[in-house]
């Protein structure tokens, strides 16, 4: 199995090396040359079985050799032992033919740690072999900064910095990532929004003296890793409800379309996903996209739902790359067009995008009212995220069951969570100390050379 790039000018890669390099060299993203089918027969097997088996038959046709079976095994063991619930992934029913996938039961309380558990324990398990150190560098709009320091805090051979939209976090998802007290745990608010700051981390991919200086990786869903292990849960839930007998829809609450992407693989996979319906909240480029053909950023505004406040999505490349014809050179001009703020979808590829993708928006009135409108229908609390997604989900409710994605518990967004409905959502035990725990941040200017000279002087120490 082999990765290759977006843009068609970087050198083809193992899973392995695609996983510690993240940002192809070209400026691309990796993709699998070929996505392995898993016939039905195969599909049909997953039924019953755990996550991790799930995730073990999911995932191995894309590994290579890069780990024996014994070893993967034991890293997927590990990488789920500290979610807090058996199923790890639960299917709620809120609904005639309406299912909630509950992502939130890992760490750190969002989806973003059924991929940083199993990317930890793959890299360092690389590591280990190689005798490398490396310096992971991520942006986050809120939970992925939380999940990779939680995957990576404390090991010897990583340092991880995190660079996060001052102001712009909530406060749980802040302090989850300022109170660990580990010193390879490096957390940076930098002045802008999170565009802003994926920006500047696909920046330190580009200039090839930083990142070969520190041996920079990284963790964000531009690492095809990430997403490849999100493409597990997909399979778990639809087998749950009778794939591959029966069909299934999904709705994603969409931002920098890593998770949808997952979506799209399994779809390519051959587990019988009928629609993908993109959920925006009112950082809405991608269903404009999708229904006009304008991919055009209008700036960030900030949400109740910030983990989506972005309008630069990274993998929608990868999607465009297949709509595109899988030609390079196409993808790296609208690129090119969209650092002038935005580019035309062409004819065809819009059509080939709508053949998979549907969306939908949901504004902030709404987004409220589902919170409340939810609890008192099924006693379900959603986090703000979640809720976006059940009320696009709702525009699309048809004969096959919907799955709709619950990104992240309530209980880190209590602010709004209880303005909409009322109930303050706690935290687990083991956070219940997060409020009284000293916090540790460095702010930093949204500017390249100064961040490049605060790492190496960091990673120094
Ligand atoms: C990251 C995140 C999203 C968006 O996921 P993408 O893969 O970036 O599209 C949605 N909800 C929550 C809670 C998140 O943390």
């Amino acid at each position: 199995m082999r990765y290759i790039s977006t843009r068609g000018q970087a050198p083809a890669l193992s899973f392995g090396e695609a996983m510690m390099t993240g940002l192809a060299r070209d400026g691309g993203l990796y993709v699998p040359e070929t996505v392995p089918v898993l016939p039905a027969a195969e599909i049909a097997a997953l039924a019953g079985l755990s996550y991790e088996e799930t995730a073990f038959r999911v995932m191995r046709p894309f590994l290579g050799d890069t780990f024996t079976d014994a070893e993967f095994r034991r890293l997927i063991a590990a990488a789920y032992a500290g979610f807090d619930h058996a199923a790890r992934a639960p299917l709620v029913q809120i609904g005639p033919n309406h299912f909630v996938l509950e992502l939130f039961h890992g760490p750190t309380l969002a989806f973003k740690d059924f991929a940083m558990q199993i990317i930890g324990q793959m890299m360092q398990a690389a590591l280990a072999k190689s005798g490398q150190r490396i310096t992971i560098v991520g942006a986050t709009s809120g939970d992925t900064g939380s999940a990779a320091i939680e995957a990576f805090r404390g090991l010897k051979n990583i340092d991880v910095v995190i660079l996060f939209p001052h102001g712009r976090v909530s406060e749980v998802q802040r302090r989850q990532m300022t109170t660990p007290t580990e010193s390879n745990v490096h957390a940076l608010a930098m002045e802008g929004d999170f565009d802003d700051c994926q920006a500047r981390l696909k920046d330190m991919f580009n200039d090839f003296a930083f990142r070969d200086g520190v041996h920079l990786a990284g963790v964000n869903s531009i690492n095809w890793a990430r997403v490849l292990a999100q493409v597990v849960y997909y399979f778990y839930s639809a087998v749950a409800l009778g794939a591959p007998g029966r069909a299934v829809s999904f709705t994603v609450p969409t931002g920098n379309f890593g998770d949808i992407f997952a979506g799209y693989i399994a779809r390519k996979m051959g587990l019988p996903i009928e629609k993908l319906v993109i959920a925006t909240n009112q950082n809405d480029i991608l269903d404009r996209a999708l229904r006009t053909g304008d991919h055009r950023t209008n700036g960030v505004k900030p949400s109740i739902s910030p983990s989506m406040d972005i309008q630069v999505s990274s993998n929608f490349e990868r999607a465009l790359f297949d709509a595109y014809g899988r030609d390079g050179a196409a993808v790296a001009a609208v690129m090119d067009e969209m650092k002038s703020g935005g580019f035309r979808i062409s004819q065809g590829a819009l059509q080939s995008l709508r053949e998979t993708f549907a969306s939908g928006r949901c504004s902030e009135e709404e987004t409220s009212a589902t919170i409340a409108a939810t609890l008192a229908a099924t006693g379900e609390v959603l986090c703000p995220h979640s809720a976006v997604a059940v009320k696009v989900a709702a525009d699309h409710l048809g004969p096959v069951p919907m799955i709709t994605l619950a990104t992240a518990h309530p209980a880190k967004f209590p602010d709004a969570v209880q303005a909409a409905c009322g109930i303050r959502p706690a935290l687990p035990p083991h956070m219940a100390d997060l409020y009284d725990r000293p916090e540790r941040v460095t702010r930093v200017p949204n500017d390249l050379c100064a961040l490049q000279a605060l790492i190496r002087e960091r990673i120094a120490l």
